[in-house]
């Protein structure tokens, strides 16, 4: 039997506390410590995966190697932590049900009556402890939702049985909920947590730690006070306020509470002394920029803050490398068919158009593509952004009107973007994209070969529709490159123009392969071509 540990992470009190970034944060201070980490989330929801579910409902859907399309929890994962990621870090109610129902189908359970206790929760149980082995020290289970949800039931009896198969002194607990500040009343409130750990203790789980999000310190007494009401240790209370920079402030707040030693004390953990400089420094780099850019991203679900998480952070990173401050304007692209573009993307160093499914906005993101190839301005384009970025080109440069993709009309003239056969035939929508780590080739002397430093790469993908390669001579002729093919040279990964300062699109998602400290090679690219038109700004209006 194996000796790993297991932490197991709740939330109570509201959703959207963050349990995803201290879980990577907690990841990532025992990682410093030595330890070896995995890291996993469980989704109580029905769907298997969020792969179908809108951006609106549920955020980014991130991409893994393996094709996995998972929670965006796993982004904050790998960006915090070294823990390899698979299928198995990402589990759903959907998931576990299906594999019970196959079980039973296959007759595995023959002649018992299938239930939520045990074979839903032995099923659970099962997923957590696939990531345990010889080589892993700590499995860090992240629970999505809140306590007191009707569908987080199961997950929460089957770690609750967790300690009883493998040892009390194996397992920690670790539960995060909110101290709301009422400034009427001039004071912290600590009843809600109260009210979410009696629940936890309802159903049989005292958590060993509690961290608590707080807009304002609370101090000694009141952090005394909620562990004596909840039942656990003085130093057992943790705070983690709101921070004013950076995400990456998280794990640095968590280590000053003592979390990572207090860790390594329940678990018995045999770790080294902890080693954060080099995170200090990514730290540094944000609070003191030498410079500003400004970055429009141009996309369709602007107002939902994580619908393009990872861009958002692949930006950030490249940024630290630049010791530059990303400001970036989120614009929806439908704005950009009503109004002047040259209004809305006026004083903008560089235009990045994400991916997105649909023909909402598409319009607006051609027009913005078309205003950074006829003005110099950098421009990136990822996935359908990459797909725009042709669609543009083969109508205002190729003099292909009504070039399109053939996701947004059936009818096209000049079909450049289209499905290949692989997908002609798929009918489920789930899983079903050209998924997951694929390697492209580079053109030597490209900018995408030039940023990589390498002819080789591997990126990873999702979406249907490519590149029609029956274009491709009148798009090389017409001075739009495809410097990144696949290595059976069938599939365009990438385009870039030759006659533009810094204009790269890509088919793949560059945005999940970045770390603050390592930025994505193409996202630094960008931010270096924005960083220049901005100098270029600044002289002009000198
Ligand atoms: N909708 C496009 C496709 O399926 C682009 C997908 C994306 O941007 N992720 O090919």
């Amino acid at each position: 039997m194996s000796h790993t540990k297991h932490i197991f992470v709740t939330g109570g009190v509201v959703s959207s506390l963050g349990k995803g970034l201290t879980s990577a944060a907690i990841g990532l201070l025992l990682e410093r410590r030595g330890l070896r980490v995995r890291m996993q989330k469980l989704d109580p929801y029905i769907n298997v995966d969020p792969g179908t579910m809108s951006p609106y409902q549920h955020g980014e859907v991130y991409v893994l190697d393996d094709g996995a399309e998972t929670d965006l929890d796993l982004g904050h994962y790998e960006r915090f932590t070294n823990s390899p990621l698979s299928r198995d870090s990402n589990t759903t109610t959907g998931r576990i049900y299906r594999s019970v129902i196959e079980k039973e189908r296959r007759g595995e359970y023959l002649g018992n009556t299938v239930q939520v206790v045990p074979h839903i929760t032995n099923e659970i149980k099962a997923q957590v402890r696939k990531l345990a082995s010889p080589d892993v020290d700590v499995v860090i289970t992240e629970l999505g939702g809140t306590v007191g949800d009707i569908e987080g039931l199961p997950f929460l009896e089957a770690i609750r049985q967790i300690p009883l198969d493998i040892g009390r002194q194996n397992c920690l607990f670790i539960h995060l909920t909110l101290i709301p500040y009422l400034k009427a009343a001039a004071e912290a409130k600590t009843k809600p947590t109260q009210h979410s750990v009696g629940q936890l203790r309802q159903i049989g789980i005292q958590p060993d730690v509690l961290i608590v999000r707080t807009e304002r310190e609370l101090g000694r007494d009141a952090r005394e006070k909620i562990a004596l009401f909840c039942n656990v240790e003085k130093n057992a209370v943790i705070e983690e306020p709101d921070k004013e920079f950076s995400i990456y402030e998280v794990p640095l707040g968590l280590m000053e509470y003592g979390l990572d030693q207090l860790i390594v004390d329940k678990l018995h953990l045999r770790a080294g002394p902890i080693d954060m400089s080099e995170w200090a420094e990514h730290l540094h780099k944000v609070r003191n920029p030498q410079h500003d850019v400004s970055i429009a991203v141009v996309g369709k679900y602007m107002q939902h803050k994580d619908a393009y998480k990872s861009i958002y952070e692949a930006l950030d990173h490249a940024g630290i490398a630049h010791q530059t401050r990303v400001q970036v304007k989120r614009i929806e692209a439908e704005e950009l068919e009503r109004q002047d573009p040259e209004v809305l993307l006026a004083g903008i160093d560089g235009i990045l158009v994400p991916g997105g499914f649909g023909m909402r906005g598409i319009e607006g993101k051609i027009d913005a593509i078309r205003m950074a190839r006829e003005n110099d301005i950098p421009f990136f384009g990822i996935c359908l952004g990459m797909q725009c970025a042709v669609i543009e080109f083969a109508r205002n440069v190729l003099g292909l009107t009504d070039a399109n993709s053939t996701e947004f009309s059936g009818e096209v003239p000049y079909p450049v973007i289209c499905l290949l056969n692989d997908q002609r035939k798929v009918v489920d929508k789930g899983a079903t994209m050209r998924l997951g780590s694929q390697e492209c080739r580079l053109e030597p002397g490209s900018k995408a070969e030039q940023c990589y430093g390498k002819p080789s790469i591997w990126e990873r993908h999702r979406h249907r529709y490519e590149f029609n390669p029956e274009y491709r001579k009148q798009f090389v002729e017409g001075g739009m490159n495809t410097s990144g093919l696949s290595p059976d040279h069938q599939l365009v990964e990438i385009v870039e123009l030759e006659n533009h300062p810094w204009f790269v699109a890509v088919q793949y998602h560059p945005e999940f392969k970045t770390k603050p400290g390592n930025a994505h090679p193409l996202f630094a690219g960008f931010i270096e071509a924005a960083l220049v038109r901005q100098q270029q700004r600044v002289q002009l209006t000198l």
